[in-house]
């Protein structure tokens, strides 16, 4: 029996033309091994950034749906023109949208999950001999209503895909050679990782690691999928790999550090201090499903029986967080609400650090020698994170990525560029 591959390229993989043409040759190579290949492509380049740029230009405010709409359109572009590159080189390739395949999400517009995917059509063209090449980041409702997966999104197509057709594996092409033990654009001398369990990838990415979306490495591990991040210019070069944490030695404390600066924090000064009251402000943000990082409840005031409550969301979610929040803070009695933009989440993250003291406090005593102050702190089995000043956090992540030892003595290539607008 035929092994199915999935493969996904992110917008620096297809930015023009001419890199279009090598990703068919890429896709290619993988079908001559024999394999039937399923491919998942992004957006050119920058599109979807510049998509958003001009839904702003026209509305401050635009509404979800019609986002979804637009976004929506850039992956299409960049299906039909790889297909169209892949029967250029003599190759029987069809390319699909979500609506088409029936890559079903709940009803959720902007960072939707996907529920089910139909393979009637998928199984039915590959027998047929095709290269099938899908849409990412996109999916549809029960009721035909176009939904998109959050920015990052097409790599979690990729591996829902990869899950629902049984593939051998998953391998998602970058402009990156693998997983490295930081953002090398901000460390040019972070080491690339050979193997990194699902474990630590799912923390490095929900901690700003943007080299994959968090919901495919959680996909990847609910369904064992087997997953490789590797660059889409060095073809030789085989990435890093994620697998269970089973399979894994391992020798050092911290695996990797990040920063996220996509968050904004939210006080919501003297709440009362009686039961209920956390329950009702976070079930009315869950309503208008807001999701809440980081949460922090001080110390309650004997004199006036209140607390406050701090927490972090992303900045996407701040306008619907600020409605939500006039409501409940009347119907809490609470008092101001304070909103800080200008924050950075740095996080270490390493299955290493279980059961070896001392990592946490070397963190904190890093980012103090380096005149860091913290907001905000939380930790979980694997991940230590603080909440800093945006302004420091290269410096923090530099200073981290040092006391952890995890550079090496050779520099990245990174080859996309950072949106412009
Ligand atoms: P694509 O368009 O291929 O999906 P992304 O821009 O989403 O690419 O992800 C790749 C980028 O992720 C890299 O260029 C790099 O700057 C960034 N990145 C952040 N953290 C890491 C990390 N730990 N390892 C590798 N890349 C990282
Ligand atoms: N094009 C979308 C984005 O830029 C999805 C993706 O590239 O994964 O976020
Ligand atoms: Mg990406």
């Amino acid at each position: 029996m035929r092994k199915v591959i999935v493969q996904k390229f992110g917008g620096t993989s297809v930015a023009d033309t001419e890199k279009i043409k090598n990703v068919a040759k890429t896709v290619i190579r993988e079908k001559n091994n024999g394999n039937d290949v399923v491919v998942v492509v992004s957006a050119m380049g920058h599109t979807t950034d510049h998509l958003v740029k001009m839904a702003h230009d026209i509305n401050p405010n635009p509404s979800s749906r019609e986002m979804d709409m637009l976004l929506s359109t850039g992956e299409c572009v960049s299906i039909a023109l790889l297909t169209m590159a892949i029967q250029a080189q003599g190759h029987k390739a069809v390319s699909f949208n979500a609506s088409q395949i029936g890559i079903l999400t709940e009803n959720v517009h902007s960072k939707a999950r996907i529920v089910d995917i139909k393979t009637e059509k998928l199984k039915k063209n590959l027998d047929e001999g095709n290269i099938i090449v899908v849409a990412g980041f996109q999916g549809v409702t029960e009721d035909g209503e176009i939904t998109t997966l959050g920015r990052g999104g097409s790599d979690t197509s990729a591996v829902a895909l990869a899950a629902a057709l049984n593939a051998e594996r998953c391998d998602i092409y970058t402009d990156v050679e693998g997983v490295y033990t930081t953002d090398p654009r901000v460390v040019p001398n972070a080491s690339r990782l050979d193997i990194v369990s699902y474990e630590e990838m799912l923390e490095l990415a929900h901690a700003g690691a943007n080299v994959l979306h968090p919901r495919s490495v959680e996909t990847a591990k609910q369904y064992s999928v087997p997953l490789r991040v590797r660059s889409s210019f060095k073809l030789d070069n085989m990435g890093t790999l994620i697998v269970g944490v089973e399979q894994m030695e391992i020798n050092k404390p911290v695996t990797g550090v990040a920063a996220d600066s996509s968050q904004v924090r939210i006080v919501v000064c003297e709440v009362p201090d009686t039961p209920g009251e956390a329950a009702t402000l976070f079930t009315c943000l869950a309503k208008e499903n807001v999701s809440v990082d980081m949460i922090i409840q001080s110390y309650a005031r004997k004199e006036s029986k209140t607390n406050d409550i701090a927490f972090t969301v992303t900045k996407e979610d701040l306008p619907k967080t600020l409605e939500v929040l006039e409501v409940v803070k009347k119907k809490l009695n609470a008092g101001d609400i304070k909103i800080d933009e200008d924050i950075s989440k740095v996080s270490i993250i390493g299955a290493g650090m279980i059961d070896r003291p001392g990592i946490a406090s070397t963190m904190f005593q890093t980012l103090a020698d380096a005149g860091i102050n913290i907001k905000m702190i939380s930790t979980s089995e694997i991940k230590i994170s603080c909440l800093i000043n945006k302004e420091d956090d290269t410096k923090a992540v530099k200073a981290l990525h040092d006391v952890f030892q995890l550079g090496c003595d050779e520099v990245a290539e990174v080859k996309g560029t950072l949106p412009d607008v």
